[in-house]
């Protein structure tokens, strides 16, 4: 999602006349994008901020900024450990960013006003290139879950046009994108008039030269039976859903004020898996929640060996400023919280490479993003479930070399919980 709102920084800026730089040491701007869903985050972000500092003592014409959701959080107390700080601008502030940057004096400009309407509707973000594209959908949340800052610093859940969306797709199909993702919050809450997200989903499938459609992050809440019947019918919308349960148990879910008990999401899994062929899951965890005791927990680790998912991501819990919860405490020492996600973390490696190894001998489509990180020429795309395959870029005889943005179809040998190993088919 940042990565995509810092493609709408750049086409601001751009069309101010501002052109981007290799290296923060060239530039005469430099702007930090930041996220404030964890503390660890922030603290990563002061760092690397104290160092863009040093480029101001040789050259203070240069102009540091703050952007994103850290900047909205807690202006303040930036301000008060990053004093040399030129620009603050939150979320919905980043049409102001040209007048703020060109502003003569000593103060920061700051503005982080949350504005219910703005949605970059109109500005088509610099797209980075590659076979691949993110196309945000919607805007902010309305869900306030009780550890979740999301709705405080990105504000009301506000969804762009399907005009917009359509010209945009249109846009990135013809620079060769093959593949878009619709991002948002909580993605398939979109709603305009009378078009929601299947409804997006069908349109958006409607454009030549998309040739698939992946969306992050859906919310289990907003699992409609005509969304998973639009991925289960729909070709060009691929076989991998993002279900964050965030805990196994029914009392933490409840705390959290998630909207769902177990037993629904384990409903929602079971007709997910039976409408869609060979779907892929995948979720979030969060760990040490205020109250979570080792029987909570333990309910945790029982509904990922139910599950299996294929990944998960997972978190410590991190009490923030402003939301519901932070009052609560938090009453999992920093040390149990780490006992318990290097246990939950061990348990998903084992179920993902159970699940990657249940796709050795089969063969699947891959979209090729590109040579494979590990050289050697080999090649690197993902399977409609959003698997990494690994492959030999020629074909058995050397003749023809696979190039990025083909479709190529290939088996797979062997697997790690990470990567599968192919050849093609
Ligand atoms: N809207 C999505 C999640 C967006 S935030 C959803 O509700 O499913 C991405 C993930 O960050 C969350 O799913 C959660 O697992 C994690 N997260 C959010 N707030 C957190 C906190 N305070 N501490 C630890 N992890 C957190
Ligand atoms: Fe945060 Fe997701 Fe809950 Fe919204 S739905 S408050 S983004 S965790």
């Amino acid at each position: 999602m940042n990565v995509a709102d810092s493609q709408t920084v750049s086409a601001v800026l751009r069309r101010a006349g501002y052109v981007s730089a290799e290296r923060a040491e060239d530039a005469d701007v430099v702007l930090l994008n930041t996220c404030a869903i964890r503390e660890h985050a922030e603290e990563k972000v002061l760092h690397r901020l104290r160092e863009l500092a040093r480029l101001k003592q040789s050259r203070p014409e240069v102009k540091l900024g703050l952007l994103g959701c850290m900047a909205q959080h807690n202006r303040v107390a930036i301000m008060e450990k990053a004093a040399f700080l030129d620009v603050v601008a939150g979320p919905d502030s980043y049409r102001r960013l040209p007048e703020m940057l060109g502003r003569a004096g000593d103060d920061a400009s700051i503005d982080v006003r949350l504005d219910r309407a703005e949605t970059y509707a109109d500005i088509t973000p610099d797209y980075g290139g590659g076979v691949r594209a993110y196309v945000t959908a919607m805007r902010g949340c309305d869900k306030f879950c009780a550890f979740c800052v999301v709705p405080y610093v990105r504000g009301r859940e506000r969804s762009i046009p399907p005009s917009d969306l359509m010209r945009e797709v249109g846009e990135l199909a013809g620079r060769g994108v093959k593949e878009v993702v619709l991002l948002g919050q909580t993605v398939n809450a979109y709603r305009f008039g009378d078009t929601d997200f299947s409804a997006l989903l069908k349109m958006i499938a409607s454009i030549g030269g998309i040739e698939r459609i992946r969306f992050m992050s859906p919310h289990p809440g907003d699992v409609s039976d005509s969304l998973i019947e639009a991925i289960a019918t729909e070709p060009k919308v691929q076989p991998h859903l993002h279900l964050p349960i965030q805990s196994g148990s029914d009392r933490i879910l409840a705390a959290m004020e998630r909207g769902y008990m177990v037993a629904e999401y384990l409903d929602l899994v079971a007709r997910v898996r039976a409408a869609i062929l060979g779907v892929a899951l995948s979720t979030d965890i969060i760990v040490g929640f205020h109250g979570e005791e080792d029987s909570d927990f333990e309910a945790t680790m029982d509904i990922m060996r139910a599950v299996g998912y294929d990944s998960a991501f997972m978190f410590k819990y991190s009490v923030r400023e402003h939301t519901r919860a932070f009052h609560l405490g938090d009453s999992v020492s920093e040390e149990e919280k780490g006992r318990r996600l290097s246990a939950l973390i061990a348990l998903q490696e084992e179920m993902s490479l159970m699940r990657n190894r249940a796709m050795i001998g089969r063969e699947f489509p891959v979209l090729v993003e590109g040579p494979a990180r590990r050289g050697g020429g080999m090649m690197a795309g993902k399977t409609p479930q959003f698997k990494t395959a690994i492959f030999a870029g020629d074909t058995a005889a050397g003749v023809e070399r696979v190039r990025a943005g083909d479709t190529v179809n290939v088996r797979v040998d062997s697997a790690t919980g990470h990567s599968l190993m192919c050849s093609l088919a």
